[in-house]
Order: structure tokens, then sequence, then C-alpha cells
């Protein structure tokens, strides 16, 4: 499989396609913030059911829950994140740009000289990444409350009302997506580190003596997860965080990272957050977060294994997998091989002509396969454009209806992958088509 992706052409078919837009755009932009046009809110939304059908429905005690973004301020700093969630900022003397220390080069960190003008860098300082607002109509110091800078707390502080009213007992979990927000200062690529965007995160609460069989099924379920979304396997791989890169909660953290056209970059971490959390949320809420064993009559504080992605990043990762350039009859053929859940569209419907009721024939059709599928119906321009224009985003299906059909009552069913044509009897198309998504498997795999 050819590696033709780069950021541009993504960024440019994002756009004429209607995947993703520059957020107030008529207004010159907003730095690193984007919109979902219709394709791209329909692939954001089947990313959400996959993650969430992999979570919950496939796992019997796993349950889903969505929490406010406003939380109490004391959460924030039971979680450590008034205190720690910093990010080392140096600026530079010259020309005033800023930088993550820790996104610099040594050299000249230890020089002290600006990576893009040689000028004196001031010493780090730390720079707390959540967003502050007031609620009601004072701003004092009573009134603040921080956008959440991730969806995990919200989880921690429900852990009683979801013991008492689920009746899970440990090992359980507890999974919600949803927005969060960071004062990023370097932001770019695309949609990969945004200051308003969604995670996945699905938190895992064990015995702590079980803290190490939990963290390595999950880090193994977590693989497989792309892997079922049919992004290719050389592409993804795990990185270890070493000792001085764990989180203030960690123990143990694993990153999944893909190969993204701008190198090897973080998807999603798989942490042991041990009994931080819980205990900290005791300590300052005066609440008992403790677990009681009922058979074995232990009482404990649960340790939690964290799996969390970023949807919009997973968005971006499948986006550039998908993409692929082949020349097709002296033609650049693009195609984003999507996985067939995971497209906006499944199927184009056309007739190969509008005359002879052809048209009204495909209508007729289309509306069967719509109350299954997402559908899209075109009867304008040359079946080859539109066979392209479907390839292009990732359609995995198209259904042509030609004069045959009038006699026969069969379409050609054509493939994204691997354009073939087959007939297939009206009758029998939406049961194909579905099992046809089932049995997906990605050219090459
Ligand atoms: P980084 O070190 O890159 O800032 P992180 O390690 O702090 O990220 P986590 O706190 O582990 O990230 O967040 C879990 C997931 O949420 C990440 O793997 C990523 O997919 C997503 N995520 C985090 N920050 C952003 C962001 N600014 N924009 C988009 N997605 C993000």
């Amino acid at each position: 499989m050819s590696d033709s992706v780069t950021m541009e052409k993504l960024v440019s078919l994002c756009k004429r396609r209607g995947f993703i837009f520059q957020s107030s755009e008529i207004y010159g932009g907003l730095a690193s913030a984007w919109d979902y046009g219709p394709l791209g809110s329909a692939l954001k939304n089947r990313l959400q059911s996959f993650w969430l059908r992999e979570m919950t429905q496939l796992h019997e005690n796993i349950v889903g829950l969505d929490t406010a973004i406003m939380m109490h301020p004391r959460v924030w700093e039971a979680s450590g994140h008034v205190e720690n969630f910093t990010d080392p900022l140096v600026d530079c003397k010259n020309c005033k740009r800023r930088f993550r220390a820790d996104q610099i080069p040594d050299e000249n960190l230890k020089d002290k000289k600006c990576p893009e003008c040689g000028g004196e860098l001031t010493e780090p300082r730390n720079f707390n990444l959540m967003f502050k607002t007031h609620i009601g109509p004072l701003e004092d110091d009573g009134s603040i409350v921080f956008l959440r800078p991730e969806t995990a707390q919200g989880i921690y502080v429900n852990f009683r009302n979801i013991l008492q009213s689920t009746r899970q007992k440990i090992p359980f979990g507890i999974a919600q997506v949803g927005k969060a927000f960071r004062n990023e200062i370097t932001t770019k690529n695309f949609i990969f580190r945004t200051c308003e965007f969604e995670q996945m995160e699905m938190q895992y609460f064990v015995h702590p003596s079980q803290d190490k069989k939990w963290f390595d099924y999950w880090k193994n379920e977590r693989i497989q997860y792309y892997y079922k979304l049919g992004v290719r396997k050389n592409k993804l791989r795990f990185s270890q965080h070493g000792p001085d890169e764990l989180a203030h909660y960690a123990k143990e953290a694993f990153d999944i990272q893909y190969e993204f056209p701008f190198g090897w970059q973080e998807l999603e971490g798989i942490h042991n957050r041990t009994d931080y959390d819980l205990k900290r949320h005791t300590e300052f809420s005066n609440k008992d977060m403790s677990y009681l064993d009922e058979i074995t009559k232990e009482r404990y504080v649960p340790y939690i294994i964290e799996t969390s992605a970023g949807l919009n990043r997973s968005l971006l990762m499948v986006l550039s997998d998908a993409y692929d350039e082949e020349t097709v009859e002296g033609e650049t053929r693009v195609v984003m091989r999507l996985h067939p859940r995971l497209a906006p569209v499944t199927a184009g419907v056309f007739p190969l002509v509008k005359k002879d009721g052809l048209a009204e024939k495909a209508r007729v059709i289309a509306e069967t396969l719509k109350e299954e599928f997402n559908i899209f119906y075109d009867q304008g321009g040359a079946i080859g454009r539109r066979y392209r224009r479907q390839d292009e985003i990732g359609t995995p299906f198209c259904v042509t209806i030609d004069y045959d059909t009038k006699d026969d009552d069969t379409v050609t069913l054509r493939y994204r992958d691997s354009m073939q044509q087959v007939r297939v009897n009206v009758g029998n198309l939406a049961q194909r088509i579905a099992d046809e998504i089932k049995a997906y498997k990605r050219t090459g795999e």
C-alpha cells in the first residue's frame, strides 16, 4: 500500500469535501479551532459509537456516563490539576515567541537560544493549562470554575453513585465521551492538538493486587481495538513512559502511538492511576470512597486502570490511515480506505442514466436501503465520475441501476477498494451489504 498521504492533501480534501473547516473562517479563523462538516461530524459520531460499543456493549461490566464540563473547583485541587497541570514555558526576549520547554531541542534550552530567531530565551516558567471562568455575575475568587481538562474526574466523583445505582462489583469500568479543554501553547498539525477536544475515557476499578493483570489486559484490548478499526498494524506501536515522564498520579503508563504524516505521536494513554484519585477525593470531600467486597468482607480503595483516547486525534488518524492514491487508466484515483462501519456514506445509489424509468427504479432502491444505511443518491454525470467522488470520501459500496435491472431485478454492486463489480439481486442487496461490512478486511492486511 502506498503512503501518499501528506497533511496538505488531507487538509485540502477535508475542506473540499466537507469533513473539516477552519472555525470562524469568514473572520480569518481562530487558531487551532475546527468545525466538523457534514461528513466529518458523521465520521466522528461513528468513531464515538464504535468506541462506546466496544467498551459498554461488549463488556457487561462497563457502564456509560455523561458528566458536566464545569465541576466544583475543589475537584481540581483534589485531582492535583491546580498544582501540577502545568507546562514549562520559555519566551524569546527578541521575537516574543513562546515555546514549551520540553518541545524545543535540548541545546536551545541549555544555551537559552530561540530555535526560531536565535534570540535569548527566558528561564522556564510553569503555566497552568486549565481554562478559568466565573459562574454567576461576580468575577471574584469565590465564583471561579474551570473547564475540565480531562473527563476522568467526572467519573471518579460519581464512583459512589455508580456503585449504588448499578450494583456493579469490582472489577468494573465506567466509560464516557466528552469535551475537555486545555490552554495549549503550541497547537499545530490540524486537529491533532487543539484547545478544545473530545476524549473517550474508560476508568476500570480493580483490586490493588490485580493492577498489573488488568493493566496488561487493557493494553492488549486497546491495541486490538485499533486493528478492528482497520488501521494498519505497522503504523501503530506502544511507547512506555519513563520514570521522569510519568504523570503525578501514575505508576505505569504506555501510550499507543500512530505514525502520522508528521511522525509517531500519541493517540491514547493507558495509565495505572493507582488509588491516587479516589484517596484524594476522600481527603478533599470527606466522603468515603472505599469499596467493600461482600464476599471476602475486605474493604479497600480500588486502583484505577485508565484508557484515555482523543476522539479528534483518532479521527485524524483514521483519515490519514485511509488516504490512498493509485493510478487507474492513467489518472490518479484518490480513495479513502475507511472501514465500512465508519464511512460517513455506506452506499452510493446511481441510475446509469436518468431516463427510461431508471431514475425512478433507483429512487425506490435508495429509499429501501436508507432504512438501514446512510445512502447518497446521485443521478447526474458520467458513472465513472460518480464512483470517483464516492471513492474520495470513502464510500465502500456503490449500487448502479441499469437497463438489465428492469428485466431481471439485478443491480451492479461496485466495491471501492478493488473497484470490482458484481451483479446482485435487488432483494438480497441490503443483506449483502450488511454481510460485506461485517466481513471487511483492509486490502493488504
Ligand atoms: P500531551 O503530552 O501530548 O500533551 P497528554 O499525555 O497530556 O498529551 P493525556 O492527558 O494522556 O494526554 O490525554 C489523553 C488523550 O487525549 C491523548 O492521548 C490525546 O489523544 C487526547 N488529547 C490530549 N490533549 C489533547 C489536545 N490538546 N488536543 C487533542 N487531543 C488531545
